[in-house]
């Protein structure tokens, strides 16, 4: 039996209608809705190198193919190197009848014990940097092959713009147009009397003379010895040691050479309906911190499974889930038959409406539409909820050290509530699983009253929120 865990098992189902376990979805303070990283637009804040943490400009970073200078990746099984320090005897340039001890550098890699020396890389006299960089041979084609696309990309802008200010209609766009006075102009003047030399000739191809390739019959055949040497695999690189390095595609592992380091990112993510940031990092690299981090493990009360229980086909069983309050308020909880098709489509509806009102496609904000899976939300199992109303506590820090029961304060109806514990709650449903299901999913809405902390003065503090939850119960035995 595949054993889920507690974020495959217990899922929220974002705004978008894509299910997510609360540890990778967001909650808006101020749309107040779920989004999930579908929903967000996603920006680039800081780029840094993994080992070094160097961090670097934009500009900086494509100009060094967003590599880092300094640091190396093992270019056989991919590990950080690091430098080692040794010393050689080196002939004395005073007396050459004697040696003096001098300190080098070289990289290994202390999980696959690779080492520059492997493949001849003569050791350096400084600890960082000085290794000779590898020539590309394809080094013009290539950079004539990105000045060709460059050209493609500018050509397409020019003609996107074109077509975007003839839809207009107003006149002073017209005489912009008839002037060339319209964004184009940003683009350069160069850019610009090319494709208009282009257009005047009708000619479909590019400022840039390049030949395109012409696939050949004719290819080199095999080297002689294929058939009758035998093969040594440990000379052989693997495919990803090869396309580790594109460039040169080592076929033998005494051409691996160093990789530079990829450089990372930091992010953060902005509400596509309200612009709000939900994630941001702080700028620093070594910093693990956030400025902002609205997740919704903070906002939504967490759902749990209690336990793993026995389930059988069209048979009522009792299962324990626990209800968790992570804010520092107390807490007014329902659960609510869910039903998705009823829920989806008025979800919709309501997204629309938003979507036309609100969503942001400014420049600030680069919004990429992703299409949207279709997830299937069908659920396996009825489920009988527990009637009324119950109350979480807020979470209290100092609530663990606390021996004292606390539970007497919550005039708790033994129906509803199965235990308490501090800001936990626990309580029984009864599922039934249909008849033809191999797993008992069910869903509820958990209604909830939340107190917004974001400081308005037009909405009011408390809002009461539904938050759609499917349970995978687990599977159902065949009787
Ligand atoms: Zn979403
Ligand atoms: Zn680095
Ligand atoms: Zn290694
Ligand atoms: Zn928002």
């Amino acid at each position: 039996m595949a054993h889920l865990f507690q974020v495959d098992r217990v899922r929220l189902l974002c705004s978008c209608g894509l299910p997510r376990p609360i540890t990778s979805i967001y909650f808006c303070r101020h749309c107040l809705k779920l989004r999930c990283g579908n929903c967000v637009s996603h920006e680039v804040d800081t780029l840094f190198c993994p080992n070094c943490l160097e961090n670097m400009p934009s500009t900086e970073a494509r100009l060094k193919k967003n590599r880092c200078a300094n640091c190396f990746d093992c270019p056989s099984c991919g590990h950080t190197l690091s430098t080692r320090a040794t010393s050689i005897q080196a002939p004395n340039p005073d007396d050459s009848s004697k040696t003096v001890a001098r300190k080098v550098y070289y990289l290994a890699c202390t999980s696959c014990r690779w080492t520059s020396r492997d493949v001849n890389l003569s050791d350096q006299t400084v600890a960082t940097g000085g290794w000779a960089e590898q020539d590309n041979v394809h080094y013009k084609y290539l950079q004539s092959l990105l000045e060709h696309y460059r050209s493609v990309a500018q050509r397409e802008k020019v003609e996107r713009e074109r077509k975007r200010s003839s839809f207009r209609k107003s006149s002073y766009l017209s005489l912009s147009e008839k002037f060339s006075l319209s964004s184009t102009s940003m683009i350069g003047r160069k850019s610009l009397s090319s494709f208009t030399s282009l257009t005047s000739k009708g000619d479909p191809g590019l400022i840039s003379e390049l030949a395109p390739c012409v696939a050949e019959e004719e290819v080199d055949g095999l080297p002689d010895n294929i058939f009758t040497e035998e093969v040594d695999l440990s000379k052989v690189t693997t495919m990803d040691q090869r396309m580790a390095s594109p460039e040169w595609q080592p076929e033998e592992t005494d051409c691996l050479y160093p990789l530079h380091k990829h450089i990372l990112v930091k992010r953060s993510l902005r509400c596509r309906y309200c612009e709000h940031n939900l994630s941001k990092p702080e700028y620093n690299p070594s910093s693990i911190k956030f400025k902002i981090q609205l997740g919704a493990f903070y906002h939504v009360p967490e759902v749990r499974m209690v336990r793993q229980v026995e389930l059988k086909s069209e048979k009522e069983t009792n299962v324990q889930i626990s209800l968790c309050n992570p804010t520092p308020h107390d807490m007014t909880v329902t659960l609510l038959p869910f039903v998705p098709e009823a829920y989806l489509a008025a979800q919709q509806k309501g997204e629309e409406l938003a979507e036309t009102a609100s969503l942001n496609t400014s420049s600030l904000v680069r919004a990429v539409e992703i299409p949207r899976e279709k997830e299937d939300l069908s659920l396996s199992a009825e489920v009988a909820l527990p009637q009324g109303q119950l109350v979480l506590a807020a979470r209290d820090d100092t609530a663990e050290y606390d021996d004292q029961d606390s539970n007497s304060a919550y005039k708790d109806d033994p129906q509803v509530v199965a235990w308490r514990r501090a800001n936990k709650v626990g309580v029984n449903l009864l599922v039934t699983p249909r008849a033809d299901a191999a797993r008992a999913v069910v869903g509820f809405i958990l209604r909830y009253d939340y107190t917004n902390t974001v400081a308005t003065a037009t909405e009011s503090r408390t809002v009461t929120l539904n938050m759609p939850v499917i349970v995978d119960v687990g599977p159902v035995e065949k009787e």
